[in-house]
């Protein structure tokens, strides 16, 4: 066990790095954080910030000494990065596992091995890949494998000659998969914590509202359904496939029948988790500080129903224009119920992640309403749902 006082490290510093670091810090830990980006969200909490790239062995070198446990915070890191560190510190999750979820067709050839379903896709490592394509992937997504988020190095297509422009024009012809457009009913996401012995404790899972491919809206009613016990199966059946270590990711695509496939992982605290830091007894960044300094893992009970709301910087240009303007907090922190957590990034821009909010209540009912008081303050793009 690593005890409070001492030191943690963490690979980046976007906003899942700062949250990290606040929870760690509430803990009582020292964070030091890697990250190339002088001016990242995790920068100016962190208690130390060494400003390098990730393969810059000495800045690995100095992280492991210090630190005993390193995690990260996005799954872009190298493996051999991972690697390096793991030969002096406790690396979790494992090099092995983010390997896995950085790459969208390993993942998905790693999952359906372990007989959980995934989208029906195929590789695309050249062009000639694609006259193999099954008719029945039309229309679909194409997407790079690597480095994709938020919506990025995705491109739509309703045939094959437009996968095969998208393929050379839009992807420059590096690796991908194509998939099938699933016609889902709704998606939905389970963040689930795993400790060294195996110990599994999970978050309830939300339904979660995507716009241009960003999430925008997580709802927690909290209640159970056959479709959420299927969904944590699959989840826990993920995590003990990957012998997995610390905390993790797995959204899902929810089909008329009932049935749920997977979409994709992520070996990290995730966006559609933040409602956990207002409406669970212990949040998905403290899980992470617990299972990398061997602590038991906390309580994932729901402790009220929930809204998750992002905000993107498109909140800060309410006319259509250039025109900046700081959105009115007061009036929103004026409902009820209603915790502001913003990312101290220095410049809006359009679709930027820029922070969240998270409205607990009693009933879900009233939080989907509240929630709605700052859907229309903000002129957010999409509504809470019952
Ligand atoms: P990212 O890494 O950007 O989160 P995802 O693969 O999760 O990429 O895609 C983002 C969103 O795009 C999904 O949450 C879903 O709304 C939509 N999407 C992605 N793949 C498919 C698919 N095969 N069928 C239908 N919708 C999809
Ligand atoms: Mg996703």
């Amino acid at each position: 066990m690593i005890a409070p006082g001492q030191w943690l490290g963490l690979l980046g510093g976007g906003q899942l790095g700062r949250m990290f670091c606040h929870a760690a810090q509430a803990m009582g830990y020292r964070v030091l954080v890697l990250d190339p980006d002088a001016e990242g969200p995790a920068a100016s909490v962190a208690d130390q910030h060494v400003c390098a790239a990730y393969d810059d062995m000495q800045a690995l070198d100095a992280l492991s000494e210090q630190c005993q446990a390193v995690t990260t915070e996005f799954e872009n890191v190298s493996a051999q990065t991972l690697a390096i560190l793991a030969r002096r510190a406790h690396v979790t999750p494992s090099a092995r596992a983010v390997e896995i979820a950085q790459d969208r067709l390993v993942e998905k050839t790693f999952i359906q091995s372990l007989g959980v379903p995934v989208a029906p896709h195929i590789a695309v490592n050249a062009l000639q890949d694609l006259d193999h394509a099954p008719t029945s992937l039309f229309p679909g997504i194409l997407k790079a494998s690597r480095l994709g988020y938020d919506g990025k190095g995705q491109v739509r297509v309703a045939s094959l000659a437009q996968t095969q422009q998208a393929f050379v024009k839009n992807l420059g012809q590096v690796a991908a998969v194509l998939e099938g457009l699933v016609p889902f009913v709704e998606e939905i996401s389970v963040v689930l914590a795993r400790g060294r012995d195996g110990q599994c404790v999970v978050f309830a899972p939300a339904r979660n509202v995507h716009h241009h491919g960003i999430l925008a809206v997580s709802h927690i009613s909290g209640e159970t359904s056959l479709v959420n016990e299927r969904a944590i199966q699959s989840a826990q059946t993920i995590a003990d496939g990957l012998g997995y270590h610390g905390v993790l990711c797995v959204e899902f695509f929810v089909l008329a029948n009932g049935e749920v496939i997977v979409n994709e992982i992520a070996p990290r605290p995730h966006n559609s988790g933040h409602y956990t830091q207002n409406a669970c007894a212990t949040s998905q960044f403290e899980q992470q500080v617990r299972a990398m300094a061997g602590l038991p893992l906390g309580s994932t009970q729901l402790l009220a129903p929930c809204v998750m709301l992002n905000i993107l910087g498109d909140v800060w240009y309410p006319y259509d224009t250039d025109e900046h303007v700081e959105p009115d907090w007061a009036s929103v922190l004026a409902i009820p119920n209603v915790s502001l957590h913003l990312y101290g990034k220095k410049h809006a821009r359009p679709a930027r992640k820029m922070g969240h909010i998270n409205v607990v209540d009693k009933s879900f009912a009233k939080a989907v309403e509240r929630a709605n008081e700052v859907v229309d303050l903000l002129n957010l793009p999409i509504r809470a749902t019952l």
